[in-house]
């Protein structure tokens, strides 16, 4: 454990716990009092940082309204408004969001294909910029307030320097912008087709994030639109268990999978993920949740969620 302040080493561990659970510490070089989660997005947050993770990978995830979500936990005990779940999820899903971004680097095709979809935004519409590759695994994704050159461009910038990848070939759906953002952005040797049915997986692709909005009834700001619908994709993504389109994928293999990558691996203990893993048990029956929350958080999140607490309050 290192001192938030100084960064030294020579930090004393105080036998105190905060209010979460969390562990404290004094440093020995500069004598500032700190704990686990002090240098962590969540310092002083009224619940350990898990289950405020899992409030935000619900929301992001789910077709849940901020009030669905404080209902739901409110079962379990947790008391919170809807307006701390809306925080926390300014506060975390930027951080998640860049985290799975980095994860992406070189991991594209180079086929891309590329179309705008409409998102309602404090009554107007904002475009919403989106790419995936010839196997639906996502390119990129920005909201833009309008359509034209500028933000096709800085779409392909984006879209550039989070895969690292140049494509070979883009398709889009022949708006006059795209020849010339993809000639400068790109470069002149990438080939560019135009056609509405070859974008068709595209425009499917789009119900995701469509979907997701709809019980939202319609986001406040352009800047919240934006954090929000990148989160989305961004976790969609991650979640994904095709590797490419049309592959087959057991419902074992599918219930693997997302154990592992979301937080429900995590929730299991170690013996019970191994079994799952070789198929030797089907259905693992969960903890219960009060357990549950003092374990780990998902792997991305857990770098800056800090440490698992001892107790929940
Ligand atoms: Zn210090």
């Amino acid at each position: 454990m290192r001192c938030p302040a100084c960064r030294s080493t020579a930090v004393r561990h105080r036998s105190e716990r905060t209010a979460q659970g969390y562990r404290r510490f004094r440093c020995g070089d500069c004598g500032k009092q700190f704990n686990e989660r002090s240098a962590g997005l969540l310092n002083r947050a009224q619940y350990p940082s898990d289950v405020i993770a899992l409030v935000v990978l619900w929301r992001l995830r789910y077709k849940l309204s901020l009030r669905d979500l404080a209902e739901m936990f409110l079962i379990r005990g947790l008391v919170f408004s809807y307006e701390a779940v809306r925080d926390w999820e300014a506060k975390l899903t930027p951080a998640l969001a860049e985290n799975l971004r980095r994860r992406r680097k070189g991991k594209v095709g180079r086929s891309w294909y590329v179309d705008e979809t409409y998102i309602r935004v404090r009554g107007g519409w904002r475009y919403l910029y989106r790419a995936i590759d010839r196997a639906g695994a996502l390119v990129d994704v920005m909201l833009s307030e309008h359509r034209d050159l500028a933000a096709a461009k800085a779409f392909f910038r984006s879209a550039k320097a989070v895969t690292g990848v140049t494509p070979d070939r883009v398709t889009t759906d022949g708006h006059d912008a795209y020849p010339r953002a993809i000639r400068t952005e790109l470069g002149r040797h990438v080939r560019h087709r135009t056609s509405r049915y070859l974008n068709n997986r595209l425009e499917q692709d789009h119900r995701g994030i469509k979907g997701r909005c709809r019980p939202m009834l319609g986001l406040k700001s352009t800047g919240s639109a934006w954090r929000y619908c990148r989160g989305h994709d961004e976790l969609r993504n991650f979640l994904r268990c095709r590797s490419r389109m049309r592959q087959h994928v057991s419902a074992a293999t599918r219930r693997w999978q997302h154990m592992r990558r979301s937080l429900f691996g995590a929730m299991l203990p170690i013996p019970a993920r191994e079994q799952l893993r070789q198929g030797a048990i089907r259905d693992p029956s969960p903890e219960p949740l009060a357990t549950v929350f003092r374990r780990a958080a998902i792997a991305p999140i857990a770098a800056f969620v800090g440490r698992e607490p001892r107790r929940c309050s």
